[in-house]
């Protein structure tokens, strides 16, 4: 019977090499099947002389149990593997940063121009809004523009086809004729908005921002103009040193009228101007338009030229806002890019 340990030993060979379940249950079938080389063994038996048959038997016996402790063993491993191979497969890594949730912001100008309505309405003034398309009265007429002035012409104003008389508007100060319509002096109000005008480079857009300021009452200066901008620069700056000055210049809705310009906010300490790229080398920064209402736009409007005057004043945001942060392509804000506009959140 020196074959039964053969057998037995040759099972185990063979379990140990098959590579899956559906291998081993071959294998067993090779064994232990209905016609197995064991199974065949057992059919023998019959064969054997009686006085050999039952030691025989047993020893069949205790090989089938030895086969079949094999296979499960056999079994085991292979569940084993299976199920470390299908961890392995399904791992997850959990040092890969998560996909979160991105938020929005606020575009950086408007950030910019909630800036200025809050330092605004802190000293008392409205915040008005009008359309953007407008007629020729509202935007030129009445702002004292003859007919034959220069920005009325194609090159600089974008006029809607097939609507005539209408056209976007070219500053915000149409805002403020239609409040100085709908309102009796005092009048202290600010008109923020987006303009329009046929012009594209670095420093224009043909979409940009404005916000003009009114203070109409019956008696201010061209004092109160001074000292209500400069107050206002110096808060949105977080500059409590910051200079401006006022240079004649012609509007012809302010007479008389000035450009404002303040002191460098990049290269300005304590009034000891550096000179830098952005002011180019001057220590002052262009930053708005100004003057005295013209008694022309009070008529128009329907108020007493003769008991009220007030001042006026016209800037850009967007300017602002590339100074406020340092960025020097205007074009950069309205990209839409948002690894740009990101940064402002
Ligand atoms: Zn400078």
């Amino acid at each position: 019977m020196t074959n039964i340990e053969e057998l037995i030993s040759q099972a185990r060979t063979e379990f140990a090499g098959v590579g899956d379940a559906a291998a081993l249950e071959q294998a067993k079938a090779r064994y232990l099947g209905k016609s197995g080389s064991l199974t065949e063994l057992l059919k023998s038996l019959g064969k054997l002389p009686a006085e050999e048959r039952k030691s025989a038997g047993a020893a069949i016996n205790s090989a089938k149990e030895k086969i079949e402790a094999a296979l499960e063993a056999r079994r085991n491993d292979l569940r084993r593997a299976a199920l470390e191979s299908q961890l392995k497969a399904e791992a997850l890594d959990i040092t890969l940063p998560g996909r979160g949730l991105s938020s929005g912001g606020l575009h950086p100008v408007t950030r910019t121009l909630e800036r200025i309505e809050a330092l605004f309405r802190s000293i008392g003034f409205e915040v008005a809004d009008g359309p953007e398309i407008e007629d020729d009265f509202h935007n030129f007429t009445a702002l004292n523009t003859p007919e034959n002035h220069p920005a009325r012409s194609m090159h600089d104003t974008f006029y809607l086809e097939n609507a005539p008389g209408l056209l976007l508007r070219t500053h915000t100060s149409p805002i403020q004729v239609r409040y100085m319509e709908a309102h009796k002096p005092p009048i202290r109000v600010i008109a923020p908005g987006r303009v329009y005008r046929v012009d594209s480079d670095a420093t224009h857009s043909p979409m940009f921002h404005q916000v003009e300021g009114l203070w109409i009452d019956e008696n201010v200066s061209f004092a109160d103009l001074k000292g209500v901008f400069t107050d206002f620069l110096r808060n949105f700056f977080e500059k409590p040193d910051l200079r401006t000055r006022f240079r004649p210049s012609f509007f012809p809705f302010t007479e008389p009228s000035a450009e404002i310009d303040m002191s460098c906010v990049f290269c300005d300490e304590g009034g000891q101007p550096r000179g830098c790229r952005v002011c180019s080398h001057t220590g002052w920064l262009e930053i708005a338009g100004s003057g005295m209402v013209h008694p022309n736009v009070l008529r128009h409007v329907g108020i007493d030229s003769e008991k009220y005057i007030g001042f006026a004043f016209g800037m850009g945001p967007d300017r602002l806002t590339m100074l406020r942060y340092g960025v020097n392509d205007l074009r950069l804000f309205f990209d839409g890019d948002l690894r740009f506009l990101s940064q402002f959140r």
